[in-house]
């Protein structure tokens, strides 16, 4: 009998992870979301005598973005206690709950390297008939399995959402060299009829399709606004409702995105592209470089090129 897709885990509870948790939980469908434990107590736990053995403080990334979700202003159609279908959780101590459900998808941070030890550890978890699918904006998809089992393999496909996914229709799909066509076949179906996505087979090349592009025009108009010694205010004005775009342009996207991830995707394609002219684009950007080092990466720290206020 085909397996549907009920239950899902979700891995990472940042930006996309717990909006791609809200999105299934909108239409019907529970979701695990887990995070790594903390390292450290914050001042608050130490003051209610909590340690880092305590539940509260090993689920506090994923328990921490519901109440994020909660303050969210819902999208049309959506309903107000979507929360309660997301549970949360971490790694270490829950990774074996994989097993109760249909689909796991990972939303880690865009770095190849974490992502192979993810997939190393989810793999000893991992029971054969369960999908599996990375929501990287544009790392191989061949290369973060490449050390795990072909059943494995044969299970694994990119299935890339866009920001906020609540609004953003469009959903690619990348199957990888190994990804039996029955689950390219169902996740497609999947995101068109239950998710309400447009959907788009890409290829595995870096950075797919609509950010090899996306990130491209980013990273010129960047480069333009430091030739023609424009504002960040000016720019977003340009490359907004006056070109039929959102009022989130240039600059409230990269602080939508976050600048840390986006400088991440850009390195996607300059690691991998051979040609000078490409590559001059891709290079990393000084100034999105000195956000990061500063930590003034986007919304998620409160601080990037606008201040949350
Ligand atoms: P984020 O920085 O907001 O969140 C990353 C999460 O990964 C954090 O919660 C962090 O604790 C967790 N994490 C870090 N190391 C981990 C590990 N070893 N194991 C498990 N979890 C770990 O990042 P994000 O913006 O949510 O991006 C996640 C993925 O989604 C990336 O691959 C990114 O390229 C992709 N993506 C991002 C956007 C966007 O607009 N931000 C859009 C589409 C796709």
């Amino acid at each position: 009998m085909e397996r549907v897709i009920r239950k899902v885990a979700v891995i990472g509870s940042g930006v996309m992870g717990a909006s791609i948790a809200a999105h299934l939980a909108n239409v019907g469908i529970s979701s695990l979301l887990l995070d790594v434990c903390p390292k450290e107590l914050t001042e608050q736990e130490r003051q209610k005598g909590w340690s880092l053995e305590d539940k509260e403080v090993r689920n506090r990334l994923a328990k921490q973005a519901i109440e994020r979700l909660k303050k969210t202003k819902p999208a049309p159609l959506y309903t107000n206690d979507f929360v309660n279908r997301i549970r949360p959780g971490n790694i270490d101590d829950d990774l074996e709950k994989v097993k109760e459900v249909d689909w796991v998808i990972e939303v880690i941070v865009e770095n190849v390297q974490v992502k192979q030890q993810f997939f190393e550890r989810l793999e000893q978890a991992w029971q054969e008939g369960t999908i599996v699918s990375s929501n990287t904006s544009g790392v191989s998809i061949n290369e973060m399995i490449k050390e795990r089992s072909i059943s494995f393999q044969s299970h694994f496909i990119g299935t890339h959402f866009f920001n906020p996914p609540r609004y953003m229709k469009l959903l690619e799909i990348i199957p990888g060299e190994h990804t039996k066509q029955e689950i390219v076949k169902k996740m497609v179906q999947f995101g068109e009829n239950q998710l309400g996505k447009g959907v788009v087979i890409a290829k595995d090349t870096p950075n797919f399709i609509a950010n090899r592009i996306g990130t491209y025009g980013l990273l010129v108009t960047l480069q333009e606004m430091n030739e023609y010694e424009l504002s960040i205010e000016e720019v977003d004005a340009v490359t907004g409702p006056a070109m039929g775009r959102p009022k989130s342009a240039t600059f409230r996207t990269l602080d939508l995105v976050g600048i840390d991830t986006f400088t991440q995707v850009a390195n996607n394609v300059y690691e991998k592209v051979e040609d000078e002219a490409e590559k001059s684009v891709f290079a990393p950007s000084k100034l999105l470089l000195k956000l990061v080092e500063k930590g003034w990466i986007g919304e998620k720290a409160g601080k990037g090129f606008y201040e949350k206020v």
